[in-house]
Order: C-alpha cells, then sequence, then structure tokens
C-alpha cells in the first residue's frame, strides 16, 4: 500500500510500504480517506515541534493526526456500534491512565501521552490499525468533513475551558481553522463573538457566522477596540488561536478582570507579559491541549450539525501522491490556505 513517509526533518516520500496485520483485540482496521494538514506537521516536519509535544519523535513516521475514513475490519472485543464500511473520524490521542494528569481526569496532558502522525503512524498511508477507544463513528458525506473533527475537537475543549456563557462577550485572536471552530462553538453557546485576525479575507466566514469581525493592525489599536466593543469592563473571555507573541501579550491585556485568558495557538517561543496583569486582573490564564475522548465525542457531532459551514474551512485538497507538496504549499501560503486536506482514497 501506499503512504507518506517522513525520514528525517524536511524529507517526505510516497512509497509502498507493507500493509498492516489483521486487528488484534479490541482494535479496528481503517482504511484512511481523508487527512487535514496543520501547522504542528509543518513544525514537525521542520523539526521545530518541542520534545513535549512529541518533537524527539524518531524517524521514519508517517504523519496525519486528523483523519477520517471507513472501517475496514474490527478485532474481537470491539464495543458495539462499530461496524465494518462505517465512516469514522479517529480521535488520535492514547493516554497511559496512570500518570497525575490521567488521575485527575485530564488525559489530554497526560506525561505518556502518544498521538497518532507523530509518535505512532498516523492517517497519511491506506491502512491502519488503532485502538477501538479512538474510534468515532460520524455521519457525514463527505471524509474531508470528517476529518475536521480533530481541529474542531481543541475548540470543544477551548470552549470548555473558557467557561463560556450564553450573553458573554468573546474575543478570539486568528481567524485559522481552529478560530473559525471555536467562533461557531461560542455562537452555538449564545456568546457575542469578536475575531480578529491579520488578513480581512480570513474574516468573511466568522462574520457570516454572526461574529464581529476586526483586522489586526497593531497591538495597542486592537486592545483599545477590543474593550471598546466588550462594554467597560474588556471582554470577560479571550481566546489566543495564533500562538504569536504579540497577539499572547493583547489577549491579557484585553481580558476583563476576573476575566479568562485561553491559549490554543502553539508555539516554542517566549513571550514577556507584565506580572501586574495577572495580579491586579486576577485572570485565569489558561491553557488547551488536544481533547478529552468525551469533547471528541462533542466535536463528531459539531461537525454533524455544521457541516456545509465546516466543509467551507477546506481550501485545498491534494491526493496523497502529493503529499510532500501538499505540506509545503501550506508552509508557504499561509495567507491562501485556510484547511489544506489531502485525499488518501
Ligand atoms: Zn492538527
Ligand atoms: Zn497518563
Amino acid at each position: 500500500m501506499r503512504a507518506a513517509v517522513t525520514r528525517a526533518v524536511g524529507v517526505m516520500e510516497v512509497v509502498e510500504v507493507a500493509e498492516p496485520e489483521s486487528p488484534g483485540p479490541g482494535e479496528v482496521l481503517v482504511r484512511s480517506e481523508a487527512v487535514g494538514i496543520c501547522g504542528s506537521d509543518y513544525h514537525f516536519l521542520r523539526g521545530e515541534l518541542s520534545d513535549v509535544a512529541g518533537g524527539a519523535s524518531p524517524f521514519p513516521k508517517i504523519q496525519g493526526h486528523e483523519c477520517a475514513g471507513t472501517i475496514e475490519a474490527l478485532g474481537p472485543g470491539c464495543r458495539p456500534g462499530l461496524d465494518v464500511a462505517a465512516r469514522v473520524a479517529l480521535y488520535p490521542l492514547h493516554a497511559c491512565g496512570h500518570c497525575y494528569p490521567c488521575s485527575v481526569g485530564r488525559p489530554n496532558t497526560c506525561d505518556n501521552f502518544t498521538l497518532i502522525g507523530i509518535h505512532l503512524d498516523g492517517g497519511l498511508q491506506e491502512l491502519l490499525c488503532i485502538p477501538q477507544q479512538q474510534v468515532f463513528p460520524i455521519t457525514a458525506d463527505d471524509s474531508a468533513v470528517a476529518a475536521m473533527a480533530e481541529p474542531a475537537s481543541i475548540a470543544v475543549r477551548a470552549v470548555h475551558r473558557a467557561r463560556i456563557e450564553e450573553g458573554e462577550h468573546v474575543v478570539v485572536l486568528g481567524a485559522g481553522p481552529i478560530g473559525q471552530c471555536v467562533c461557531l462553538l461560542a455562537r452555538e453557546r449564545g456568546a457575542e463573538v469578536l475575531v480578529i485576525d491579520l488578513q480581512e479575507r480570513r474574516l468573511g466566514l466568522s462574520r457570516e457566522m454572526g461574529a464581529q469581525v476586526l483586522v489586526w493592525t497593531d497591538a495597542r489599536a486592537v486592545v483599545e477596540a477590543a474593550r471598546d466593543w466588550a462594554g467597560a469592563a474588556g471582554p470577560p473571555v479571550v481566546v489566543d488561536a495564533t500562538g504569536a507573541a504579540a497577539a499572547v501579550r493583547a489577549m491579557v491585556e484585553m481580558v476583563a478582570s476576573a476575566g479568562r485568558a485561553v491559549q490554543v495557538g502553539m508555539s516554542n517561543e517566549e513571550v514577556p507579559i507584565r506580572i501586574g496583569s495577572l495580579t491586579e486582573k486576577e485572570i485565569d490564564l489558561l491553557g488547551v491541549s488536544c481533547c478529552g475522548g468525551g469533547e471528541f465525542a462533542e466535536a463528531v457531532a459539531a461537525v454533524e450539525r455544521n457541516a456545509p459551514m465546516i466543509a467551507r474551512l477546506i481550501s485545498h485538497e491534494f491526493p496523497l501522491e502529493r503529499a510532500p507538496e501538499a505540506i509545503e504549499f501550506a508552509i508557504e501560503h499561509p495567507a491562501e490556505v485556510m484547511k489544506v486536506v489531502i485525499r488518501v482514497d
């Protein structure tokens, strides 16, 4: 079968590899159909992922953690509801179940977690074997839309961490796929949302979701505009979906006293923030990493509810044979790319 194999930093090749064996107890053999490409894929390919995020994971590796496909075969002991030929989205994370974060119900921050596409081979191959707990049936005509359950799951986690309530003012920095999904879910919860991005063209979709939008100019002007929009106290919730230092600082500055600042965008960079913003305003500064299994199920439902809107986040498609070019394209055209999907089938 064919697979896109990352052999070393910057080297991905599409080659013939051995098919997996038939699934063992509690395992599912999945025929991969569509894989979304995201920032962490570029970072991994370029050797820029932090060790905690999986950057120390050895080559060769088959990438692809945003994966949807169909069930090819079931090992013994899989749960009812998993059927051969059913379309599924894959929850990429497996947690150890016994470390401190696992013991307090936070398996998404497990000290020993593995992610498909980073620690284990992922979706950029025709067939893969995966534990049944990571397989979620999804009703979607298009496998590429089903693959969006993974980025949507990060937004589900963000909205939970942010404790967004009806009528609250929520600022989202960054109108990429995850920022757009945060906007969508916050709107579903009845929040007023302001989405901020460098690119006017990325804001159209947020506007259609009923959000107000703002083009990022300079930090001071953006902080002022966002605080004006939210009313005198400033926004009670701000979500950064960029990982850019200037945006993170703006988040901490604009958020209301007693508010929640939620970091979703990944980065290895450092950012200076004024210590007084934490003590004087007593803000909750909250991080987001992947999501739990229950949250992945919520993401599947969110994709099913919003399939036409989610489909519009997919800006480019490539076949598996052109996977290396697809990632290169995404790296080089950040302004044009929303979500690149690789069609494996
Ligand atoms: Zn991703
Ligand atoms: Zn653990």
